[in-house]
Order: structure tokens, then sequence, then C-alpha cells
């Protein structure tokens, strides 16, 4: 057992009295990747303000580049605001879908293109779930067997005000809820099978069959 000695931590600076866009610039302005926020920071445990055009749209388009660009350098496939510790119902997605084609197939990854979700919710189309190992960039060196819907449907708007109405299947259907439910102060080990928790060393060791199953079995866990 580990348990963390007391030490006194760098005083933040509370940014509370800011606006969102003041919030937003300084982030912006020290260039480059932004800084991921990790578990234990409030921020990703409130459920965002909606997004209503409080950034104005040339604040907008650099926030979802910095979003891409630290999304791409973590790397990951998605990246919600809270993350950046920004409490706005924004969230970037895209997967390359590269891998082992019997990976690829298993888990019903294809290459999701590049796109922003504003005040996304979902919910699920049928009643099938699917079980793999999943991890989180406010999470890192672990990763835990997640169900999720096969399918979902996504409403919300793009970055530019547009009505998105649209049904995910698959891994985008992962990467679409994992998002989402960011937005709203949900973690994916809140929902994870927790007996499948494995550091990153391990899942790439010993989990990388193309499903859960082998996982299961040796950990002790129930797939859906
Ligand atoms: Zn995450």
């Amino acid at each position: 057992m580990f348990v963390y000695e007391w030490q006194a931590g760098p005083m933040t600076m509370s940014t509370k009295h800011m606006s969102l866009s003041e919030r937003v610039e300084e982030l912006l302005a020290t260039g480059g990747p932004l800084p991921i926020v990790a578990a234990g920071d409030p921020v990703l445990r409130d459920v965002t303000e909606p997004y209503d055009g409080q950034l104005g749209d040339a604040l907008l388009d650099r926030f979802v580049a910095a979003l891409r660009e630290t999304m791409h350098a973590a790397p990951g496939v998605g990246l919600a605001a809270p993350q950046v510790g920004i409490p706005l119902s924004i969230a970037v997605v895209e997967d390359r879908a590269r891998g082992p084609e019997q990976v690829l197939q298993a888990r019903g990854r294809i290459p999701l293109p590049f796109r922003v979700l504003v005040n996304p919710v979902y919910e699920p189309e049928g009643e099938d779930r699917a079980a793999f190992f999943e991890g989180c960039l406010s999470v890192p060196g672990w990763q835990a067997v997640t169900a999720r819907h096969a399918r979902v449907r996504l409403r919300g708007q793009d970055e530019r005000g547009n009505a998105v109405d649209e049904v995910f299947t698959g891994w985008s259907a992962r990467i679409v809820q994992h998002e989402t439910d960011h937005l709203r102060g949900t973690l994916y080990l809140d929902v994870a099978e927790l007996r499948s928790l494995s550091a990153n060393e391990a899942v790439a060791e010993r989990w990388s069959q193309p499903t859960a199953k082998t996982a299961a079995q040796a950990l002790g866990f129930e797939l859906p």
C-alpha cells in the first residue's frame, strides 16, 4: 500500500474571477500543446457550461486548433475542454484507426475524421454493448475494460452552430460517449470494470488480444 505523504504544493492562482474567454486567452498565450488536467482536479467533475458563443468565433477557432494539437501530441483520439481546465461543453475527436487489422475489425474501429462536438448529448440505439480496454489522457498510465453502447445517436452542434444529429457505431461510438461523459463530469473509471484496471505496460504485454476475453478470464470479471 502506498499513501502519499503530505507536501505543500505550489499555490494555484484562482482563475474563477476571470471570464471564460479571458481564461482561454491566457491558456493559449503559452503556445504549443496545452497542459492536460489529471484526475483529482474538480474541473473534471463539474458539469460544463453549455457553449453559447462565450468565446466568439475567432477565439473558438484558436481554442479548437489548440485542443486538436494537444490531442495529437498526447497522442489521443479525443479531448474535452475540461481536460485543459475549461468548463465549456466542447470536445474534439479524431481517430486515424491505426493498428493490426484483426484488432481494428474486432473493435469496429474505422477512421473517424476530425470533428468538433458542441453541447453533445447521446442516447443508445438498441441494447448492444461492447467492452474493451479504454484509457483517458486525464488518468495517465492506466486502462480498464469499459462496456459502452455499441450504437449511439449523438445530437448537438458543430463549431459553427450547425445542428448535428448522427448515429455512431463501434469505436467511434465509444469515443463520442467517452468525450460527452467528460462534459458531464463523468470519467471512464466511473463506469469501467475495475477488476480489469491494468497499467499501460500490462495491457501492451498481456492484453493486446482483439477482445477482452482473455483478460476477463485471468482477472476475474464478466463481459456483457
Ligand atoms: Zn478522457
